[in-house]
């Protein structure tokens, strides 16, 4: 007899996508199978061993409000921590934790394995089950065969991968780990618009191997920023630092001497590279005028002897490689552990997507990661729990669920990728989202957590401890709009020390954390208080008090064009019907069969003209 075993979801892949998708699925309650080459690489970091950054942060902090595991892995992985943009405006503020790779895997490891309803297994998957058009489950390496009601592709850089040293190149899906290929064929074989990217990593060094007198240090934030909405400093690991180095004249040079000895600017790679994560080769080349680059030495862990340089990224052959690192100040010793190499991979054009992150050639079947064209961790766990909370809900029978632009960056991601898709690796920035004000990475939970409660991916813990909050602060907004401060009774040399100036008329407590120049605990002084909410209790009460005529502002014109995101159009609307429309905009509207009206307007060369054009169609068609 054939062995043969049903699940209601299967995702394939154990990287960031595949990790945080099963989690998604599982959480629902629906028995959900994690399938995955290695059980060892589960929440294997590829590259940099670091979590967030800039616009990343907000993605993990969302992940995080709607019960995902990256925050709290990093939490327990972290091994130093930082607020980017700290002193800039709220909204563009971002947590980024350096992680330990090793912690990190485990910390991931150890909450799949306890997680109920989620099943693990180890084998590399080679094809898909198909019934009536519509995915039914997969076939390993080894010809078991795994039924779903969904499944969840989140294959990463695997997909025909080929690693390139110089103009050496052998398949792989990364160093050490095979690449799909028998997968990535009868992926290509389904009409699925399919093309090539490219990534890079650097060549690893022996921590041992650097001079670090020689070198500026660069210690996390004191005190230790925290990820996750439940997290607490106490699960960080020991905090060590990083360090900086630069690349210098005779750097620079030794590249420029063998760029025909690299398989970018010979030709042997066709794939684009990621813009704003270019290889050393690549900055020399497209920044001529600059001698010198800043690299990070970042610690790859507490107990292992790697650093990771991050800013030498590179394909060239492994002799430059070696002398790119020791041309390089506290490097001119340094031990290579890990060449550094290129690889290319298969990625499938994500206009062939839902919003939901469901294939639209091919129902049940869900793809996450980096497989939809994104680079980067965050990006790809942000899709995986939308693909994994989504083949959940299909399997239960019930509606699909994806943030908007406006509540959430997995919004803005989603829509970005499935509206324009991209000819070159995706990564999340805030300019990217234009409500930016609203979408904070402090109010992710607010934003967020309500809605998982309800779809049943937040558990009781995470509901608890975000009512109390949300309680807390609405009873410190109502105590600070009913204490009035008198300017009769106040001490105004306090006063003068907090506002700059005597307080003239009596005022409440709210108006005057209004004023510009006071902050939360600035108001406790005028008060002649202590502070008696939390932390993030009193960052809420003072954001919502500071910002509330810019968040109105926002909101006013997210309603305005709500009208037409709620306004749908056909799946099967044929746009050589709708009267106006030039061909040009035709033929974009035809190939990405927008969901809204919209999804539509964000279309590159879809002018206003056009979406008035849609909707008197609509109108008219009834
Ligand atoms: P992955 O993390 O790649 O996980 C894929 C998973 O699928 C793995 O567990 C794998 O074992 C499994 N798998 C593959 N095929 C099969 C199969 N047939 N059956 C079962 N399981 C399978 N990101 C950046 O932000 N900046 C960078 O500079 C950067 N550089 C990179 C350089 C390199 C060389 C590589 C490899 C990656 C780089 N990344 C970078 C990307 C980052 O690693 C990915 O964005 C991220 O890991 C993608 O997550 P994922 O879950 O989509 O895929």
């Amino acid at each position: 007899m054939q062995y043969q075993d049903q699940y209601d979801v299967i995702v394939v892949g154990g990287g960031h996508a595949g990790t945080e998708a099963a989690l998604a699925a599982a959480r629902q309650g629906v028995k959900t199978l994690l399938l995955t080459q290695n059980i060892e690489t589960l929440g294997q970091m590829s590259c940099n061993p670091a979590i967030g950054g800039i616009g990343k942060g907000h993605l993990v902090k969302e992940i995080d409000a709607l019960g995902g595991i990256m925050a709290k892995a990093a939490d327990r992985a972290g091994i130093q921590f930082r607020i980017l943009n700290a002193s800039k405006g709220p909204a563009v503020r971002a947590t980024r934790a350096q992680a330990d790779r090793i912690r990190y895997r485990a910390a991931i490891r150890a909450v799949l394995e306890s997680q109920p309803n989620l099943y693990l297994f180890q084998q590399a998957v080679d094809d898909l089950i198909v019934e009536n058009n519509r995915v039914a489950g997969v076939v390993t390496q080894s010809g078991l065969r795994f039924g779903a009601k969904t499944v969840v592709l989140t294959v990463g850089t695997f997909l025909g991968g080929v690693i390139h040293i110089g103009l050496q190149r052998h398949q792989g899906g990364r160093a050490g780990d095979p690449a799909s290929v028998a997968l990535a064929e009868r992926l290509r074989a389904l009409p699925f618009r399919v093309d090539r990217l490219k990534t890079g990593t650097p060549p690893r060094i022996a921590t041992s191997s650097i001079d670090f007198s020689q070198l500026a240090e660069q210690p996390g934030d004191t005190p230790t920023p925290v990820f996750s909405f439940l997290g607490k400093r106490e699960h960080h690991p020991q905090q060590i630092s990083c360090y900086i180095t630069h690349t210098n004249d005779k750097t620079h040079e030794v590249i420029r001497n063998n760029l025909d000895r690299s398989p970018m600017y010979s030709g042997e790679i066709e794939g684009i590279g990621p813009r704003y994560c270019p290889s050393i080769e690549d900055k020399v080349v497209r920044f001529a005028d600059r001698n010198s680059h800043q690299i990070f030495l970042e610690p790859e862990g507490l107990d292992c002897n790697e650093v990771y340089p991050n800013g030498i990224s590179t394909s060239l052959p492994f002799d430059v490689q070696y002398e790119i690192v020791r041309s390089m100040k506290g490097l001119e010793n340094a031990h290579i552990t890990r060449p550094g190499y290129a690889i290319e991979y298969d990625f499938f054009d994500p206009r062939d997507l839902t919003p939901w992150l469901e294939t639209k050639h091919m129902p049940g079947l869900f793809f996450a990661g980096q497989i939809n064209g994104t680079t980067g961790y965050e990006e790809a766990a942000a899709q995986g729990l939308i693909a994994g909370l989504n083949a959940g809900l299909q399997a239960r029978e019930l509606e699909p669920w994806y943030p908007r632009r406006d509540e959430a960056y997995i919004g803005v991601l989603i829509d970005d990728l499935i509206t324009s898709g991209t000819k070159e690796p995706y990564r999340m920035f805030t300019s990217r989202a234009e409500y930016r004000l609203m979408l904070r990475e402090d109010n992710a939970d607010s934003r967020l957590t309500p809605i998982g409660r309800q779809l049943g991916i937040v558990d009781d813990e995470r509901w608890a401890i975000f009512s109390a909050k949300l309680e807390a602060i609405e009873a410190e907004n109502t105590r600070l709009n009913t204490t009035r401060v008198s300017a009769d009774k106040i001490d105004q040399q306090r006063a003068i020390s907090v506002l700059g100036e005597p307080l003239a008329k009596s005022s409440t407590a709210i108006e005057l954390l209004r004023r510009p120049s006071v902050d939360y605990q600035g108001l406790m002084k005028l008060l002649d208080e202590e502070q008696s909410v939390a932390d993030d209790v009193a960052e809420q009460v003072m954001i919502q008090v500071k910002y509330a005529g810019y968040i109105n502002r926002q909101q006013n014109e997210v309603n305005r064009l709500q009208r037409n995101e709620s306004t749908t159009l056909p799946a099967d609307l044929d746009y050589k019907n709708v009267r106006g429309l030039s061909n040009e905009v035709r033929e974009k509207l035809q190939n990405a069969k927008p969901q809204s009206l919209g999804q539509a307007a964000r279309i590159s060369g879809v002018t206003p003209a056009a979406v008035s054009l849609l909707l008197v169609h609509l109108k008219r068609s009834g």
